[in-house]
């Protein structure tokens, strides 16, 4: 019997692990350009903390959250989502005194208790990025445009922008009053999961999947049609600063996003052709999160992306470089030798594979074709004797002219089989 990863949790093998790295790295360097400093996070935070942030009432809360008790009897999470995380830790580590606008990153996996399907899995890997110390519309559009370009760069085609407002503590009330009236009055519609969201959390009367609760939700007041004044001057704001970017986006007034935090902008970022779970990305604004932690009250936007569904939009076919050259020892009095000549080689910048002495020449040169190795280096009594080594040019399919001493270093082995020895033939 052998024993299965656990569900929903996947094993990224060498095929997908390059892709991955490339993703990662682009993201992380738009990152820089746009002057995001990377936060390394734990896995690992109290309970507390997201059914403070996120909301009790949320799915992620109430039946997604790996929560469990620790020996000491302390109430712990694997972290859902990175936000709320990142905000504890600016407040813990008194950042809010030396970077009172602080541009942060994280990258990593989150873990949510979902039911498994396509691009959708209990552990996955978001990069997020938070803007902290900024109420001002152009901090959303940073946020937006930020987003947008490490997907870009990433190589995500076909992908759009939606975007909404979802008010603020002035106008969001009497939204959700009106959303519950209107919950109230086609109680008999709603599915049984939207019938117990009326009181709890009405907003998530807009996320329902079932069809029967979005026909209805069609003709539900939308949140747009209710923006106070500076709710309503600062999304006009930010979709101007977006259009002068270049950067287009669409309004999606249904729009509520999963989490209690985000007040006037939120928005996604939609890919096409990924199937029901389409969304690569997501974020808002979050002024309160930092002050509801105990910190000082200061305004916050941001956004995550999930980079599995990244990979799938990208269509990613980058793979791991192949060794560039072998080391074949012939003998097992040559293995040493063939160690301490890898190394050097690797110390020069090469990527280099070394032989089994139990192989005969024949067989390693039949793996050294299939891996796309140059140079196979051959080290045999004879070469060992005479202290050089023969070089085998696989394109030119013979051996080089010029053999390099087993003693020399990196880089004169290299410059021996890469030009001095096609130089003197
Ligand atoms: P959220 O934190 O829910 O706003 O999610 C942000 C992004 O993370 C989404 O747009 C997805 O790309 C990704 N994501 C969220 N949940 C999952 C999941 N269960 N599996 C894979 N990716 C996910």
């Amino acid at each position: 019997m052998t024993t299965s990863s656990v569900k929903g949790f996947r094993d990224i093998l060498p095929e997908e692990a390059a892709g991955r790295r490339a993703v990662l790295a682009t993201a992380s360097e738009m990152l820089v350009a746009y002057s995001y400093r990377e936060v390394e996070l734990p896995l690992l935070e109290h309970g507390e903390l997201f059914a403070r942030t996120i909301g009790e009432s949320t799915d992620i809360v109430e039946k997604e959250m790996y929560a469990f008790e620790d020996r000491d009897g302390s109430l712990l999470a694997l972290r859902p989502e990175g936000t709320a995380s990142l905000v504890r830790a600016y407040i813990e580590a008194g950042l809010s005194r030396s970077l009172p606008v602080a541009r942060l990153y994280y990258q990593g996996p989150m873990f949510r208790r979902e039911r498994p399907q396509k691009g959708r899995f209990r552990q996955f890997t978001q990069i997020g990025a938070e803007l902290i110390g900024r109420n001002d519309a152009g901090a959303d559009a940073e946020s937006i445009s930020l987003a947008a370009d490490i997907c870009s760069a990433a190589g995500v085609e076909g992908f759009r922008i939606e975007i909404n407002s979802l008010g603020d503590q002035q106008c969001r009330p009497a939204y959700r009053e009106a959303l519950v009236a209107f919950g109230r009055e086609h109680i008999a519609e709603l599915c049984d999961d939207c019938r117990s969201r009326i009181e709890r959390n009405p907003l998530r009367l807009l996320d329902c999947k079932v069809e029967g609760c979005r026909t209805l939700m069609g003709a539900a007041p939308m949140m747009g049609d209710q923006l106070c004044d500076p709710c309503r001057a600062h999304h006009d704001s930010v979709l101007e600063i977006l259009d002068a970017s270049g950067i287009e986006v669409v309004a999606r007034p249904s729009m509520v996003r999963g989490l209690d935090y985000y007040c006037r902008t939120a928005f996604e970022l939609i890919a096409d052709g990924l199937g029901a779970q389409d969304a690569i990305g997501g974020g808002g604004r979050y002024d309160g999160l930092v002050a509801k932690l105990g910190g000082p009250d200061l305004a916050g936007v941001g956004f995550a992306l999930g980079v599995e569904r990244m990979l799938m939009a990208a269509g990613s076919q980058a793979t791991d470089a192949g060794p560039e050259m072998l080391v074949a020892p012939l003998c097992a009095e040559a293995a040493a030798t063939a160690a301490s000549l890898a190394r050097r080689l690797r110390q020069a910048g090469r990527r280099v594979e070394i032989g089994s002495a139990e192989r005969r020449l024949k067989a390693q040169m039949k793996s050294a074709d299939k891996t796309g190795v140059a140079f196979v280096v051959i080290i045999g009594e004879q070469e060992l004797a005479g202290g050089s080594a023969t070089v085998r040019d696989m394109a030119a399919g013979q051996d080089l002219p010029a053999c390099f001493p087993l003693m020399a270093t990196g880089a004169e082995a290299i410059a021996a089989m890469e030009g001095g020895g096609r130089d003197e033939a």
